[in-house]
């Protein structure tokens, strides 16, 4: 396990070796290439925040903070960090599960880099309502026979295996289980490449399921358990993509302060302007906020005290929000420091601005979280 400048340095080497010169490439072409998750694989970039014992660094969420920390700040774009680390939702339900079998088949070779694995919870039909969906799995001997669709579905275009929330029991979350289908399974295909507004070089799928027998050995945990496992990862999610929020965020105010500096109106630099300088220090008032509350939730997450659960769940779903809203603000004002330069296509804040968009649906939709957070903190009738 590298120690942490080790960490911060080695991604933000990693982005400016392996990423920058590429980045506006593959997001013209809609996806990453597979070498890339390789090369982050070999780096152990991977799978910082994963045990050893499964093939990870043995880091906590604190170190895959920092480690997308300093990729924002090298410029790493929230669609390349969502589709290149896309195991951080398709693996720890597996590894909690702590089925060997598993592990060795799924988890160890994408930490490595070797494949890519998806998680597929959202249906055509609606995501958030996870306790509604509807894809069924019916056992049949050693098989479960799996029908339905799921949509937006982050590197399902590429996934060598997608972690598959299905209906095994009754309606309601107590029917709900995870199960692996493996790419190639007859009757599992990708339906369609989704193009969207942001997130360009990360392929998101719509997947659909035809009778597709999948082996019972690739049940993650206990049938019936699946909503509670979804639910018990969602913290780490909402956490990532609060660092997501703040790290596009920072980066863009880096860019526009840049700017501001260089571009000159009416023969001084914009950063002669007042309202310019207070505009900045607004940004970065933003951006600190959002990183100080994200930082102390994951830390408590760390900390894993019992007793404090229910508010550390509740205070990623606002440290998500926050650092939304700091996105949505920021990026959108270096759009306009940046001017009609902002609004072409291959400016970097134009990149950050358009991607910030996802933040607040993905993961839980604010509105949704909100009501979570209401109900964990003693605020529901
Ligand atoms: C680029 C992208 C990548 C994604 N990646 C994945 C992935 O890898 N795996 C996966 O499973 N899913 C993924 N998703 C799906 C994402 O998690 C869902 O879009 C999200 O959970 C919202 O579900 P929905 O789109 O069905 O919206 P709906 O559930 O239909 O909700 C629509 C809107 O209604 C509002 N709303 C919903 N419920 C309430 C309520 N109770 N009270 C008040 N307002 C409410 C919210 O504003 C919400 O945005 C991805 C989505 C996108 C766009």
């Amino acid at each position: 396990m590298v120690g942490l400048s080790g960490i911060r340095e080695l991604g933000a080497e990693f982005v400016r070796r392996e990423v920058a010169p590429h980045l506006q490439e593959w997001e013209d072409a809609g996806s990453i290439p597979r070498e890339l998750h390789l090369a982050a694989g070999q780096q152990g970039l991977l799978g910082i925040a994963f045990p050893e014992e499964v093939g990870g660094g043995g880091g906590s969420l604190t170190d895959s903070v920092d480690l997308a920390e300093a990729m924002f700040e090298a410029g790493a774009s929230s669609g390349l960090m969502a589709g290149l680390f896309t195991a951080g939702i398709a693996l720890p339900h597996i590894v909690a599960s702590g089925n060997a079998d598993l592990v060795d088949r799924f988890v160890r070779p994408t930490l490595a880099g070797e494949t890519i694995g998806s998680l597929a919870i959202t249906e055509p039909g609606g995501g958030s309502d996870v306790a509604g969906l509807r894809t069924t799995a019916v056992r049949e001997g050693d098989h479960y026979v799996v029908n339905g669709a799921k949509t937006f579905i982050t590197s399902g275009v590429r996934a060598d295996f997608v972690t598959t929330a299905v209906r095994t029991g009754g309606p309601g979350h107590g029917g709900v289980s995870l199960l692996v289908v493996e790419a190639g399974t007859p009757g599992f295909t990708v339906d369609r490449s989704l193009r969207k507004m942001g997130w360009h070089c990360s392929d998101t799928a719509e997947l659909s399921y035809v009778d597709a027998r999948v082996p019972t050995a690739n049940l993650v945990g206990e049938e019936g358990a699946g909503f509670y496992q979804i639910a018990e990862q969602f913290v780490v999610e909402r956490i990532a993509l609060a660092v997501h929020a703040y790290g596009i965020a920072a980066r863009s105010l880096e860019l526009a302060a840049a700017y501001c500096r260089d571009r000159q109106t009416f023969g001084k630099p914009l950063l002669a302007n007042q309202v310019v300088r207070h505009k900045l220090v607004e940004m970065r008032r933003q951006v600190e906020v959002a990183r100080t509350f994200t930082r102390h939730v994951a830390e408590r997450h760390v900390d894993g005290r019992q007793e404090d659960k229910p508010s550390v769940i509740a205070e990623a779903c606002l440290a998500k929000q926050t650092a939304c809203d700091a996105a949505t603000y920021v990026c959108d004002q270096a759009v306009q420091l940046h001017g009609g330069t902002g609004y072409m296509h291959g400016t970097e804040v134009e990149r950050h601005y358009r991607d910030a968009r996802i933040l607040p649906i993905g993961g839980g939709a604010t509105e949704v979280l909100t009501d979570l957070a209401a109900r964990l903190l003693g605020y529901a009738s």
